[in-house]
C-alpha cells in the first residue's frame, strides 16, 4: 500500500538458483504490476469507446436507410390525407372537425419526414440548418406533440416561454431536443401521483435565451450526471439511450452546452441556450 493509501497491485514470484549454486539461498522478486493494470484498463476503455463509435456509425447508417424507406410511404400518407381532408371539407360544416383533424395529421406526418431526414443529416454529417426563428413559434408547433404525450401519460405539461425570445436555430433540431428532453421528463414521473412537467423559457438578452425542462421526478444523483450523457446509457427496459446523446449534439451544434441540475421541484432540471446571432451559434 502506498503512503496515500492506495493499494498497489504486485506478484511476488520466489525460484531456487539454478545448479544449486547456493541450495540454501533462494530468489525472491516483487513486482509492481500497477503500470500493467492500467494500461489494461486504458486498452478496455478505449474497446468500449470503440464499440460505441462503431454502433453510433452504424445508428448512422440505419438513419439513412430508414429516411430513404420511410419517405415514401410518408408522403403517400400526406397525399391521401391531403385528398381525404378535400373530401370531408365537401361534405358541409359536418366535416369541419374531422377536416381539421385530417389536416393536424398530415402536419405531424410532414413532420415526421422531416425530423428522420433532418436526424440522418446531423449524425451523417453534422449539418444544420439556422434561421430566424421565436421560441414560442417553435413550441406553439410542438403542442399537438405534448398533448398527446401528456394525454398518454396523465402527466399536465406547463410551458411558459418568456417574451424577447429571437435565436437563431435550427427549427427542427431544435423542437426535437425539446421533445426528448420532455419525454424523459414524463417518463420520470410516471406512475406517480402530482407528477408534472414544465418547460420555461428565460431571456439572457444578448448572452441568449435560455430553454429549461423540469420535472419532480426522483432527479439524477450528482454522481450519474456525467454518464446519462453517454449513448447507449439507459435504465429504462425499452430505453435505447441515445435521447440525452442526441440532444447535446443538438445543442452543442448550435454553440450552447447541455445542464442537468436539480430542479426546484425536487426532480431533473435540464437546461441550454440558443444563441442571438449566426456568429454565437458557429463558436
Ligand atoms: P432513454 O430515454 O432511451 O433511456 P436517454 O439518453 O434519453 O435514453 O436517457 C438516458 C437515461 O438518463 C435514462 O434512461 C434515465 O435513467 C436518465 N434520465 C434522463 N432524463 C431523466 C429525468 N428527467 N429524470 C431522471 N432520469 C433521467
Amino acid at each position: 500500500m502506498k503512503a496515500n493509501g492506495d493499494v498497489v497491485p504486485m506478484t511476488l514470484q520466489a525460484a531456487l538458483l539454478p545448479d544449486q549454486a547456493a541450495p540454501e539461498h533462494i530468489v525472491v522478486s516483487l513486482a509492481d504490476q500497477g503500470e500493467s493494470e492500467a494500461a489494461r484498463k486504458r486498452a478496455r476503455d478505449l474497446q468500449t469507446q470503440l464499440e460505441q463509435v462503431w454502433r453510433l456509425n452504424s445508428l448512422g447508417q440505419m438513419a439513412a436507410t430508414l429516411a430513404h424507406e420511410l419517405n415514401q410511404p410518408l408522403t403517400a400518407a400526406a397525399v391521401y390525407l391531403h385528398a381525404g381532408h378535400a373530401d370531408v371539407v365537401r361534405s358541409g360544416p359536418l366535416g369541419d372537425s374531422a377536416g381539421r383533424n385530417l389536416d393536424l395529421a398530415k402536419t405531424q406526418i410532414l413532420r415526421a419526414g422531416e425530423i428522420i431526414r433532418r436526424m440522418r443529416d446531423l449524425i451523417a454529417t453534422g449539418s444544420r440548418s439556422f434561421s430566424r426563428e421565436h421560441v414560442q413559434s417553435m413550441i406553439d408547433d410542438l403542442s399537438p406533440v405534448f398533448s398527446l404525450i401528456s394525454r398518454d401519460s396523465d402527466v399536465p405539461i406547463r410551458c411558459e416561454i418568456d417574451a424577447d425570445d429571437l435565436v437563431v436555430a435550427d427549427r427542427v433540431q431544435v423542437q426535437q431536443a425539446l421533445t426528448n428532453l420532455v419525454r424523459n421528463a414524463v417518463d420520470a414521473v410516471g406512475g406517480q401521483s402530482g407528477g408534472a412537467v414544465a418547460v420555461t423559457g428565460r431571456s439572457f438578452g444578448v448572452e441568449g435565451y435560455e430553454l429549461t425542462v423540469e420535472d419532480n421526478g426522483p432527479g439524477i444523483p450528482e454522481a450519474e450526471r456525467a454518464h446519462v450523457f453517454q449513448p447507449m446509457a439507459t435504465t429504462k427496459s425499452g430505453g435505447m439511450g441515445l435521447g440525452l446523446s442526441v440532444t447535446r449534439a443538438i445543442v452543442e451544434s448550435h454553440g450552447g452546452q447541455l445542464i442537468v441540475g436539480r430542479s426546484a421541484q425536487g426532480g431533473a432540471a435540464f437546461s441550454f441556450r440558443l444563441p442571438r446571432t449566426l456568429e454565437a451559434a458557429a463558436a
